[in-house]
């Protein structure tokens, strides 16, 4: 255990050196981009590691685990993203546990999230799924779909619209990746253009352990890095 706290401790610092090194690159400074530590393959006790190692702000892509985890770790008060599909029926426990739902990816489950936000009287930050690879396995809007939802992003008031989240298509070319961060860029910047005044859509959720520079050379504002933070433990 002491071990694999060291090997996070400096895959952390690794990973932040190239956060900054990238976000340099692109004008930006390292503050201008979140580390979410996405937490889904490890225990309790590790995902207490990674807080100690100075990550504030935790992902998780199941619903169940993210609240078992931010019970356990409640102590810490680190932040926490839903990354993963939320069924409407978790909606009621995931809410009071979160700041940031990453994976807004059906009307449905905005209508369900904006009914319960305002039943208590608060504002919750979302952000919507984009398809970017149009892979059909996955959940998330099409572009089509993200303009017209533009239009109505009033019809929820209780949800804080703050931008995109995507995921990189399963390729190992880096100019196709490059390219698909770029076009989720360009989306988000047509429905900036489109949608209410006062909304504000400043966020990106891109890059993973495997392109997360290229998505911050090309504007991302919030990585996910899960893997390259458990590198070379067992
Ligand atoms: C698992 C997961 C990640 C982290 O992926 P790594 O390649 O392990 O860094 C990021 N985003 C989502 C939505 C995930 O499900």
């Amino acid at each position: 255990m002491a071990n694999s706290t060291r090997q996070i401790a400096d895959n952390v610092e690794r990973i932040r050196e190239r956060i900054a090194a990238a976000a340099a690159r692109s004008g930006r400074q390292s503050s201008d981009v979140t580390l979410v530590a996405v937490a889904k393959y490890v225990d309790v006790a590790t995902t207490r590691t990674l807080v100690e190692c100075g990550c504030r702000v935790l992902g998780e892509s199941r619903p169940q685990q993210l609240w078992e985890k931010a019970t356990a770790l409640s102590d810490l008060d680190p932040s926490w993203h839903l990354i993963g599909h939320l069924q409407r029926n978790k909606v009621k426990r995931t809410v009071p546990v979160v700041s940031l739902v990453e994976s807004g990816d059906s009307v449905r489950l905005l209508d369900e999230l904006n009914r319960e936000v305002g039943e208590r009287a608060i504002r919750l930050p979302v952000l919507l799924d984009f398809n970017v690879s149009g892979d059909v396995s996955k959940h998330g809007f099409d572009t089509g779909e993200l303009e017209r939802l533009a239009d109505r992003l009033m019809s929820w008031p209780h949800l804080e619209f703050r931008g995109l989240m995507a995921m990189g298509g399963r390729t190992s070319d880096d100019h196709a990746v490059r390219a698909q961060f770029a076009r989720v860029r360009e989306v988000r910047d047509r429905l900036q253009d489109r949608v209410p005044s006062g909304i504000r859509l400043d966020d990106l959720s891109m890059g993973m352990s495997g392109d997360f520079e290229i998505a911050i050379e090309e504007g991302s504002t919030i990585v996910r890095v899960g893997s390259a933070l458990f590198a070379g433990c067992d």
